[in-house]
């Protein structure tokens, strides 16, 4: 059970709700369902195909607004890879630690691993011989970063999504 994706009507990917809520929106006329998920919804007359994808019938208009720094945001912007020694990473680093005047923005938080960010500690990358392999950057803000939607959590999202993949930096 992890949620529909929902399409704008101009097949731009919008947000991703429970399915509960989908099934809603399609019983109200308010959506179509593109692709079917795995398994059944029952209510007391009837049984209906989980919806996976579905399709707004009208635009919505959403403002283009700046994706917001969130720990999650910043673990599947870069993949939960430690940004120092690339192996795997669930905290995040502010490469320069706050306590020395560095900001929470994505210009100055990355993924760390636990060793990393212990012996990093709030030390500057110059005083213990660290480099960043990357600028970090905000990300653009597609649809697909708005929604949060930094990876293909089913196959069959993926035609949707396009090349909406966060350029996940090389490395
Ligand atoms: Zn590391």
């Amino acid at each position: 059970m992890s949620g529909t994706l929902i399409l704008n009507a101009s097949y731009e990917p919008l947000a991703v709700v429970s399915m509960r809520r989908a099934m809603l929106l399609v019983l109200n006329g308010k959506a179509s369902v593109v692709e079917a998920g795995q398994g059944w919804m029952h209510s007391r007359t009837s049984r209906y195909e989980v919806p996976s994808v579905v399709l707004l019938q009208h635009y919505v208009r959403v403002p283009m607004r700046p994706v917001p720094i969130s720990r999650r945001a910043v673990l599947q912007r870069y993949g939960y890879r430690c940004a120092y020694c690339r192996g795997y990473g669930d905290t995040l680093d502010h490469v320069v630690p706050r306590s020395r005047g560095g900001g929470h923005s994505w210009s100055n938080v990355v993924v760390a691993c636990r060793r990393c960010n212990h012996k990093k500690a709030d030390r500057l990358l110059a005083e213990i011989g660290w480099r960043l392999p990357f600028e970090p950057t905000e990300p653009a803000p597609t649809p697909q970063a708005r929604a949060g939607l930094w990876s293909v959590r089913h196959p069959e999202w993926a035609a949707y999504l396009g090349r909406g993949e966060p350029e996940l930096l090389a490395g």
